[in-house]
C-alpha cells in the first residue's frame, strides 16, 4: 500500500551539546521518506528553493522515494535553526525561515490521488488541509504539528484536527493544544477535538497511544549514545505509518506493532547527527532492533501471588 507523505524539506543549522552542523539536510518529509524506503513505496509533496542542491532530491530517488510531488520554486529553500541542551527531549527553535513556502499551494499529482495512508509532516495547518482535499478515499490519515503553529494558526490548526484520524505530538504540544498538564487529560481532551488516535511521544521516555478507551505503552530504548534528536518525531511517524501502510491494516495488533516500529526508527535517528544513522541502517539491522524491544518489554502474567 502506497505512503504519502507532506513536509517540509529544509535547511537545518541544528546544535546539541556534541556539535554543531549548518546547513544540513532536514525537514519532516525528509526525515519521514528517508525512513519510509524501509517499509513501502513512498509519494513524497514539497517544495524547495532554487538553493537546495539536486543531489539531495535525487538521493531520496535513489532510495525508492517518488519526489515527482517535489515543485522547485525560485527563491530560498525552508531553513531551521534549533538548539537541545543536556536534556535532549525538546529542541528550542532560534530561527524559521518560511522562505518559499510562504506562497507553496501543495498541488498532487493525479497518481497520488489514490494513497491509503496519509502522513501530513509538521507545516502550515491550512496546507496540512489542502492536502486532504485532494486524496480520494484515504484509509488513515495522521499529522504531525508543532508549537510553531500551534502558537500562530490555532485556529486553522483545529479545524485541521477535525480531518484527521490521527495525531502526533509530543509532550509539551500535547499540553499546549489542549491547555492540561496532566498528559492523560491532555491527550483526552485532542480526542475531543477530532482524531480517533492520538500518539504522544515522550523522548527518552517512550511514547504512548491513546485511543478512547485503549492505552498503549511502548518505553524508548535506553541509549548509551543520543547526538541529535533532529528527526526523531518524523522518522517515528514513518515506522508507525509504515507498518500500518506494508499490512493495510489498522488494528490493534497492527498498532501496537507500529508504536514499536516507531521507537526503533527514532532510536536510530537520534544516534547520529542529521540523516546519518538513518542512511547507515540495513533491514536486518531494523529487525535485530525490533527483537530487542520485545525482550525489554516482555514478561510473563502473574501466577499465584503466593508462589
Ligand atoms: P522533528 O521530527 O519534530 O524533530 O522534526 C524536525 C524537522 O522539522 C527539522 O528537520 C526541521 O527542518 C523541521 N521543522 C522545524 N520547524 C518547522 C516548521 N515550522 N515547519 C515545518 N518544518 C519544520
Amino acid at each position: 500500500m502506497s505512503l504519502l507523505v507532506v513536509g517540509s524539506i529544509a535547511l537545518d543549522s541544528v546544535e546539541t551539546p556534541f556539535g554543531l552542523k549548518e546547513d544540513v539536510l532536514g525537514g519532516s518529509a525528509t526525515y519521514f521518506a528517508t525512513s519510509a524506503s524501509f517499509f513501502t513505496p513512498t509519494q513524497m509533496v514539497a517544495v524547495v528553493g532554487d538553493d537546495l542542491p539536486q543531489s539531495y532530491l535525487e538521493s531520496l530517488k535513489a532510495r525508492g522515494v517518488d519526489i515527482d510531488g517535489v515543485t522547485r520554486e525560485k527563491g530560498r529553500t525552508f531553513r531551521w535553526k534549533g538548539c537541545y541542551g543536556y536534556q535532549l527531549n525538546e529542541a528550542e527553535t532560534l530561527d524559521t525561515q518560511l522562505n518559499v513556502f510562504q506562497s507553496f499551494s501543495p498541488r498532487l499529482p493525479e497518481k497520488y490521488r489514490d494513497a491509503r495512508f496519509v502522513f501530513l509532516g509538521n507545516i502550515h495547518p491550512e496546507l496540512q488541509s489542502q492536502v486532504v482535499d485532494q486524496v480520494k478515499a484515504p484509509r488513515l490519515v495522521a499529522a504531525d504539528t508543532m508549537n510553531y503553529w500551534i502558537n500562530s494558526s490555532r485556529p486553522t490548526l483545529l479545524k485541521t484536527l477535525k480531518r484527521v484520524n490521527l495525531l502526533f505530538v509530543n509532550d509539551a504540544e500535547a499540553r499546549q493544544i489542549s491547555g492540561e498538564h496532566n498528559i492523560v487529560r491532555a491527550a483526552r481532551a485532542i480526542l475531543a477535538m477530532g482524531p480517533q488516535r492520538v500518539v504522544v511521544k515522550r523522548g527518552e521516555y517512550g511514547a504512548l497511544l491513546f485511543e478512547r478507551d485503549h492505552v498503549f505503552a511502548c518505553p524508548a530504548l535506553p541509549l548509551a549514545d543520543v547526538f541529535d534528536p533532529t528527526g526523531a518525531g518524523d522518522a517515528f511517524a514513518d515506522g508507525f505509518m509504515g507498518t500500518l501502510a506494508t499490512s493495510d491494516r489498522v488494528d490493534g495488533e497492527m498498532l501496537r506493532r507500529a508504536m514499536v516500529m516507531g521507537s526503533v526508527m527514532a532510536a536510530f535517528t537520534v544516534e547520529k547527527f542529521s540523516l546519518e544513522r538513518l542512511h547507515e541502517v540495513s533491514r536486518t539491522d531494523i529487525r535485530t532492533r525490533f527483537s530487542e524491544f520485545k525482550r525489554l518489554t516482555h514478561f510473563e502474567d502473574l501466577g499465584s501471588l503466593e508462589g
